[in-house]
């Protein structure tokens, strides 16, 4: 088996590398916290002896992984309602407005579609409205008819004689129109589609950290390695498997808070994994990460992280 041990820089070749990015950075700063009165100022006589009070050796464990959101499946279904009920839908409008972040969207992927509309005429009433039926009134004649009695001449003689008039529920048509209950009298039905909201295809890539120390560099130290995992040494790992059974290994030690890291980014990693709109894309890689406690001859308190090999490390400050 080959060797999987990573080498830990040094506390002193951290210290210096620290030294030098923060007296560049700040220099007036380095001066009026590490100067003596009287003295010379030198990077020099800054050791690390003398002011890292303590020391943790901790992990951090990164992968970076492609998010793709994009258009939901595809899906379409259809509907067809009266008029007023149309109204209750809630639709919705995509035309001009350009295409959707998915990140943003809180309604749902499949929506009522303002420009699926579309009128259907009714089949029952043939796009009418309304349904010809015969006059019950006067049997479709039209016409109702009616037997008069008239008494007739001196005699006063009672005869039967027919009269007829137009029916009054009908107009004299013979026919009476029925509201249509398919498409209660609007003629019409309509039509409409639910349809995938259009979404932009966005592909984002995204660092993922575990570190064991408490840090509020994480972020950062992410973004760094997504930039730059050239300049910085670690162990890469397939699977986890693997990284658990040779972590302590490969660090040269081992604590309670790196084994919980390994265990978080080990759920985290098979989250991923399992997400359809995500695919990891890099291996697994494990980092010591030494953070120093320093304290300046002034009393103020400072720490300095490194993350990486021996030979090749990045270093964090809060000086
Ligand atoms: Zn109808
Ligand atoms: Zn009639």
């Amino acid at each position: 088996m080959p060797d999987v041990r990573i080498k830990t820089p040094n506390l002193d070749d951290i210290f210096e590398k620290w030294k030098q990015k923060a007296s560049r950075t700040d220099h007036k700063k380095m001066e009026k916290q590490f100067g003596t009165k009287g003295a010379i100022f030198s990077l020099d006589a800054i050791s690390a002896a003398e002011y890292v009070k303590d020391t943790l050796k901790e992990a951090a464990i990164y992968f970076a992984v492609k998010k793709t959101l994009g258009p939901t499946p595809k899906g379409k279904d259809e509907n067809i309602v009266t008029a007023p009920k149309l109204g209750r839908e809630q639709f919705y409008s995509f035309k001009g407005s350009g295409k959707v972040n998915k990140e943003n969207w809180k309604e749902k992927e499949i929506v009522p579609m303002f420009e699926s509309i579309q009128a259907v005429p009714c089949n029952s009433c043939k796009g009418k409205g309304f349904i010809e039926n015969k006059c019950k009134t006067c049997s479709g004649t039209g016409i109702i008819k009616e037997t008069l009695t008239v008494l007739v001449g001196e005699d006063l003689k009672k005869e039967k004689r027919p009269f007829s008039y137009p029916c009054n529920a009908c107009y004299g048509s013979g026919n009476r129109s029925e509201l249509c209950k398919e498409c209660e009298g609007h003629k019409n039905l309509y039509k409409y589609e639910n349809l995938p909201v259009p979404f932009q295809t966005v592909v984002t890539g995204l660092p993922v950290l575990h570190s064991s120390a408490q840090t509020k560099y994480e972020k950062e130290i992410g973004d760094d390695l997504q930039q730059v995992l050239d300049d910085v040494e670690g162990i890469k790992f397939s699977d986890f498997k693997e990284l658990e059974s040779k972590v302590e290994a490969s660090l040269g030690y081992m604590n309670k808070n790196i084994k919980k890291t390994v265990s978080s980014a080990r759920s985290d990693h098979k989250n991923y994994d399992k997400d359809k709109d995500t695919q990891i894309t890099t291996p697994i890689y494990l980092f010591p990460l030494i953070q120093m406690f320093c304290e300046t001859k002034k009393g103020s308190k400072f720490e300095i992280y490194s993350l990486g090999s021996a030979n090749k490390f990045m270093i964090y400050s809060n000086f």
